[in-house]
């Protein structure tokens, strides 16, 4: 079959590799029918994850056609039609009966790994590293999906994979960093970083019930996309976004922030000098400027909620001043399994149409470009799909 294959720092390529086989009792395995590329696949292809080896099949937020199953799957069958969440859940162990999917202690058969660097294991996701599993990703034409009776929800015919396939990662990512916030009517929600996860941030807290929505991001097209969904634009580049929130808000503050950004941000002046200087020569693992703000940003008693993307240790975080005002922290991958039934209803009955934040539509051919597209923020580019049964139609892009 044809994958997409992680070769090193910027570089990926489509590759003929062996098909997927069921290994164990309760694997499946998928026919992708659509699949996309996802900003944290960004921090794979930067070289900011460790433990990632040539050849890796990439890709976690997938789709597709149940093509064999093993013994142990007995709610999934040949032609079944399910989406996959991202993290890989055993549906067994203490984590899993308590809804924490995406800390499932028992699908990572690299724990030891895992603990090394976070004290503990977590959950395993597809196409994520040895660290995260070393689990084959779906940006391929078929995927094996392990304890698939748990890691699928199944889509009714008539239903376009568009508008179902980001139930695998960022809308339930955006929904849950959302939900994190506790909105109450009138509430204020300030988003960091309008990329995918911070676009579904925004439309899920109106969904929710936040009065105001305000997005604070850099990128043009990005922002035009926020405002589309009602949330008043905030453009990061004319600086001073402090005094800007607090104007916005009467002084006191939103009542909740996203960070929607996460490891790499980047700034201005002299603190992103520092972050950037003390990450080359690994005194600091994360650029947490984003988050910084957030937490200076928030009104006293509010809630910080970051569904970007941590790994390792941060500088200069305002800890004194969370104190000071009581906020309350919320973080952490997301729990997709739990939102599945709810999210697909409130597809079901047009209360929201995910595809919006498709800008691109690629082959496997244009994979590669596509990454260094998506990387660059080139041609406006927000979230790319993948069709694996689409034949290569772009032209070579303009250097
Ligand atoms: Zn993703
Ligand atoms: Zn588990």
């Amino acid at each position: 079959m044809r994958a997409v294959c992680w070769k090193g720092k910027t570089d990926v390529s489509v590759e003929h590799v062996p098909d997927p086989r069921i290994l164990n009792p309760r694997d499946a395995i998928v026919r992708v029918t659509s699949t996309a590329i996802c900003g944290s696949d960004l921090h794979l292809y930067g070289g900011f994850v460790p433990t990632m080896e040539k050849g890796d099949i990439l890709g976690h937020e997938f789709m597709g056609e149940v093509v064999a199953t093993g013994p142990g799957v007995e709610n999934l069958r040949e032609g079944h039609r399910i989406v996959v969440p991202f993290a890989i859940a055993c549906g067994n162990c203490y984590f899993c009966m308590r809804e924490l999917w995406a800390l499932c202690d028992n699908s990572n058969p690299n724990a030891a790994l895992a603990e090394k660097f976070n004290g503990y294991p977590t959950a395993a996701a597809f196409g994520y590293s040895r660290l995260y599993g070393g689990y084959a990703g779906g940006q391929a034409e078929y995927v094996r999906v392990p304890y698939a009776d748990v890691n699928h929800w199944k889509i009714p015919a008539g239903i376009p994979d568009e508008k179902v396939l980001f139930l695998t990662d960022i809308f339930p990512t955006g929904w849950m960093a959302a939900e994190n916030c506790d909105i109450t009517p009138g509430d204020t929600i300030a988003v960091f970083g309008a990329g995918p996860v911070g676009q579904f941030a925004i439309r899920s807290a109106f969904l929710q019930g936040a009065e105001r929505v305000i997005a604070i991001e850099s990128v043009p097209e990005r922002l035009a996309m926020a405002e589309a969904a009602g949330a008043e634009p905030l453009d990061e580049s004319q600086g001073e976004v402090l005094e800007r929130l607090k104007q916005l808000t009467g002084g006191i503050g939103p009542d909740a922030c996203i960070d929607a950004v996460g490891l790499e941000a980047h700034g201005h002046g002299p603190v992103d000098w520092y972050d950037k200087i003390k990450v080359a020569v690994r005194l600091e693992t994360d650029r947490p400027i984003a988050l910084r703000t957030a937490i200076q940003a928030c009104r006293p008693g509010g809630i910080v909620s970051i569904p970007g993307v941590y790994a390792g240790f941060l500088d200069k975080v305002p800890f004194g001043a969370a104190f000071a005002k009581g906020l309350t922290f919320r973080m952490g991958q997301t729990h997709v399994h739990r939102y599945l039934k709810t999210l697909l209803e409130r597809i079901e009955a047009e209360d929201i149409d995910p595809s919006f934040v498709i800008t691109h539509r690629v082959a496997f051919e244009e994979v590669p470009d596509a990454y260094a597209m998506f990387q660059e923020k080139k041609d406006g580019c927000i979230k790319v799909v993948i069709d694996p049964a689409a034949e290569a139609t772009r032209k070579e892009r303009p250097q």
